[in-house]
This record gives structure tokens, sequence and C-alpha cells, in this order.
């Protein structure tokens, strides 16, 4: 099987669509601060890896020089799938050092992922946060490629640097593809980005080479499927080109949402007469009176017009079932001290990058210190998807 052709893919649009909503099933832990895990389709590649280099790799001994094999091709294959991780790193240390946060890296079938929380402020960052992954790549090239070197001798260690050299190599290269969200297709936007000033073209050019990238892929599997003995390499590679499609189809999606959410303000989506509950309610009432019958999910918390905090199903949900009917609203609420309210002039997209911050699903809207209405996290998306249906 081809693993040479791995993509790694990062950024808030693509890879949110692919990796968010699945937790990863294997955590491998915290490094530097980025949760690091693998996606349960990782397993079957990582099983299919180390099978292939364990046979690749062989001292032709029989008995104890078996293990050994086994044991190189096991290492081997953790040294390629830490290259990846290592790759991803590289986007995800400049991406922090540039004001983008980074949620997670994620390994799965055809490479990792880095989930980036926001998109580069400008074209220069784009640029920096796209070739910080390649560079990565190419210095452990020539990294394994020196250490190969000096052992110098036609050992199965040797060739098994040599293949790590190569297939860093070729992580290099194949991500540097121009076709969005490849890193190439990053670098033409910032390109393009950097040349017309404006990021939703540059994203829509770089996407349509992707695609068109996508489709050659495809293409390209097929043809190689049909060819002699080369039917799981050509299907490897249709699938790949098929993973790239939804991505970059993806990735254009997710930018007409977000443009659609930076030009609708919170004072055109809020609702100004919001159910407010009063402190002393039970969690029971609220469930069986407003959740269950009404389906609103959140709620601000008031007394005689002054708010005390908001609730939603998350905070019902943290406390334990059988204490709902003891626990009044004012103990499981977020108190109003914890929270910052949102102005009527901010946007749709400030308003959720603002929910996703304090970990909320509604706030507060306040103009001038007096409360105006309320916007919850299923407003906003009620709002884009109505906008969507009726613009596009
Ligand atoms: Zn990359």
């Amino acid at each position: 099987m081809p693993v040479h052709t791995v993509t790694t893919i990062h950024g808030a649009r693509a890879s949110r669509l692919h990796v968010t909503g699945r937790k990863p099933l294997i955590p491998l832990g915290r490094w530097a601060g980025i949760e690091v895990g693998a996606d349960g389709t990782w397993l079957i590649v990582f099983a299919l890896v180390t099978a292939t280099l364990s046979r690749q790799f062989t001292s032709g001994d029989s008995g104890l020089g078996m293990h050994r094999d086994w044991a190189l091709g096991l290492a081997t294959s953790l040294l390629f799938f830490l290259s990846i991780v290592l790759h991803e790193f590289g986007h995800s240390l400049v991406a922090i050092r540039l004001g983008v946060p980074v949620r997670s890296i994620t390994l799965f079938i055809f490479g990792g992922v880095a989930l980036l929380g926001g998109e580069p402020r400008r074209p220069r960052d784009e640029l920096l946060i796209a070739s910080a992954g390649p560079v990565v790549s190419l210095a452990l090239a020539l990294g394994y490629g020196a250490l190969a070197h000096a052992i110098a001798f036609a050992t199965p260690v040797e060739e098994a640097l040599v293949w790590l050299s190569r297939v860093n190599f070729s992580l290099f290269a194949f991500n540097l593809i121009p076709g969005f969200p490849l890193d190439g297709g990053r670098v033409l936007r910032a390109a393009l980005w950097a040349w017309k000033g404006d990021f939703d073209k540059a994203t829509g050019v770089a996407a349509g080479v992707g695609t068109l990238v996508a489709f050659a892929f495809m293409t390209l599997g097929v043809v190689i499927a049909l060819a002699d003995g080369q039917f799981w390499n050509g299907l490897w590679l249709a699938a790949l080109g098929w993973f790239l499609l939804t991505a970059a189809r993806g990735s254009l999606a997710q930018t007409m949402v977000s443009k659609l959410m930076g030009s609708v303000m919170v004072r055109d989506a809020m609702t100004a007469d919001y159910a407010a509950l009063p402190p002393s309610i039970s969690l029971r009432d609220v469930v069986e009176r407003y959740i269950m019958r009404q389906g609103q999910r959140s709620f601000l918390v008031t007394q005689d017009g002054n708010l005390l905090g908001v609730i939603s199903v998350r905070e019902i949900r943290a406390v334990p079932q059988e204490d709902w009917s003891t626990t009044s609203v004012q103990g499981a609420m977020v108190r109003r001290s914890a929270i910052e309210p949102l102005a009527p002039q901010t946007t749709l997209l400030e308003a959720l990058a603002a929910m996703d911050e304090a970990g909320l699903n509604i706030l507060p809207v306040e103009s001038d210190e007096h409360l105006v209405g309320a916007l919850s996290r299923d407003q906003v998306f009620a709002v884009i998807r109505t906008q969507r249906e009726f613009r596009v």
C-alpha cells in the first residue's frame, strides 16, 4: 500500500467537518498543551503499515530474527506516525505564536489533521502556518537521511532509516500540491489573498484547484486499480481523492457560512423578550415545563428584571438527575459575574466565538448596561440556516 500518499491538513474549516463531533477513539495525551489523539480509522492504517514494514525490512532469519523484524517494523511505523504528528505540530506551534488557537491534532486513515480554533488574520500568517508543516517534514527527511548515511551498512535498520527519510520527503512534496485544503493550496490562497486582498475569492480559487486535484487523484486511482496487481494502490488513491474533494467543498461551504455570520449583527438575531426563569424554580420543573414541552434549551435567570445568570441544558446535565428536584436554578446556573454580555452591534461570528470562549450556549445582550435581550447558539444556527436557504 502506498503509505507515501498521506495528507496532513489543518485549518478551522476543512477539518471541523471531518473530525469534530467524533471524539478521538484513542487519546494520546496532551503535548505542549495540545490534545493529540487518533481516530478509529487510524488503527487500520497503523496495522497495515506495521505489517508491510515488518516484511520489508527482513533480515532473512527465522526464529529470533522474525521477532526482530517485527520490532523494527513496529518502531519504524511508530516513527512514521510520529513524523505526521510533528508535521502537524509545525503548523500548530506557528499558529499559536500568531494568535490562532489550536484545539487538537488527530491521526486518521489518510494522515493527520490539526484543528485550529480560527483562521489566520493576514496572508503572511497563513503562509507561515501553512509552510511550517512541510518544513518540519523536510527537516525530518534530511535528519533520517543523515542518520542512514552515518550508519552506511546495508542493514535492515539502515533500510528503515532510508524509508523514513523518503516517506518524510514524500509528505513534504505531496502536501505542497497547490490544491486547497492541502498545505500547498493554503500557500496559494495566501499568495492570492496578498495579491488581490480578497480572502473569499482566494479561498474560491484555491478550493477550485483543490477540486481539480481531487478529481485527478480519483481518475488516476481508477486507472491504477485496473492495472495488474495494483488494485489496492489505485483504490487508496481514489479514496484519498474523494476525501480531498469533500474537504475542498466543505471549506468552501464553511467560508460562506463565516461570511454570512460576519454580516449579521446580534441585534438582528437576538430575542428581545427572552423567556427568563426565576432563580428559585427547581431543575426538574425547568426540564419538564420548558425544555421538554417548549424545546427551549437555554435560559436567562432574572429577578425583578435584573439578570442573575444563565442556564442551559449543559449546566442542568452536569447535575445528577436524582438531584434535579432539590436543586434550584440558582444553584446550577452560571452567575452574572462570570458572564461577558454581548453588545447589539457585535457580529454573529464574534458572538459565537464569545460563546465558545465562555463555554456557554446563551449570552445576554446588553446596551448601556441594560439587558435588552439574549442570543443562544441555537438561534445563531437557525438564523444562518434561514439566510442560506433564502440567499443561495
Ligand atoms: Zn500540513
